[in-house]
């Protein structure tokens, strides 16, 4: 286990699943935690907790979607902090349907959140993410991906799509910015269990995850935050470039 005493970590979907175990794991470490995602009560929450446990954390309610509302808060965040060093971009909606069903409202929520949201993310602290390495400092873009950005599930291709450009765009991110030793990372998680799958309506898909409880021991978001913490741990020069972390009976 690695102490990441000193580090300042900015982690999006905090309020709940993986960025919520996430935030709890990484404070415990050491690092201070800032909690961005829409539901202030869940953060405050989480807040409470972290600080009993002894932890350094703030929450900022915010829709990432909204680039000048994500904006200010990253700057609320190094204001508060200091320049932020790790970066777990999280927050994402999944919401599969066949595409016969032509659900453009639900490809384009998804899109705007796991993709442009995302980007948005990425734009607010690449700045302060090269600042803190140019100083010989560890800095980390953890970007979550899925293992739907590899595998087929029925009906997820929109979802499993943003999930592929998360990836690729790690991977040609982590090309760019690491000649300026800012390490980029994709994880790719198979099935958690979380809030994520609350968000599902289409019939196909449903039946899929009943299934797939049946058959398999779900990863847990706090053995995702392991692997996220794990990562961010490794020293300097080691770049864990992309993750899949699967549980054990899932194919
Ligand atoms: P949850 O639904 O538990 O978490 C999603 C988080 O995103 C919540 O904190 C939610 O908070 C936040 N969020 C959603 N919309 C917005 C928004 N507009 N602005 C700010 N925050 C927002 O699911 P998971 O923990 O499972 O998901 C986290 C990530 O992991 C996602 O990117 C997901 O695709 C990925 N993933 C999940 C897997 C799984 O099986 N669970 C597998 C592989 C990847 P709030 O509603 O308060 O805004």
């Amino acid at each position: 286990m690695t102490a990441l005493t000193g580090r300042v970590a900015l982690i999006t979907g905090a309020s709940s699943g993986i960025g919520a175990a996430t935030a709890r794991l990484l404070a415990a470490r050491g690092a201070k935690v800032a909690l961005l995602a829409r539901r202030k009560d869940r953060l405050d929450e989480l807040v409470a907790q972290i600080t009993t446990a002894g932890g350094t954390a703030l929450g900022l309610p915010v829709d990432v979607t909204d680039a000048d509302a994500l904006g200010s808060a990253v700057a609320q965040v190094s204001t508060a902090f200091g320049p932020v060093d790790l970066v777990v971009n999280n927050a994402g909606i999944m919401l599969p349907a066949p595409v016969e069903e032509l659900r453009a409202d639900q490809w384009q929520h998804q899109i705007d959140l796991n993709i442009t949201a995302a980007m948005h993310t990425i734009g607010a602290v690449v700045p302060q993410l090269v600042a803190v390495a140019g100083e010989g400092r560890p800095a980390d873009l953890i970007n979550t991906s899925s293992i739907a950005a590899q595998n087929i599930f029925p009906n997820f291709a929109v979802y499993s799509a943003t999930k592929a450009y998360i990836t690729h765009l790690s991977r040609h991110l982590r090309a760019e910015l690491g000649p300026k030793d800012v390490r980029v990372s994709a994880v790719e998680p198979g099935i958690v269990g979380t809030e994520l799958q609350g968000h599902v309506t289409d019939p196909g898909a449903l039946a899929w995850l009943a299934g797939a409880r049946e058959t398999v021991d779900w990863l847990t978001p706090e053995d995702v935050a392991e692997v996220i913490a794990f990562t961010a741990g490794l020293p300097r020069h080691v770049n864990l470039q992309q993750v899949t972390v699967m549980p054990t009976r899932q194919a």
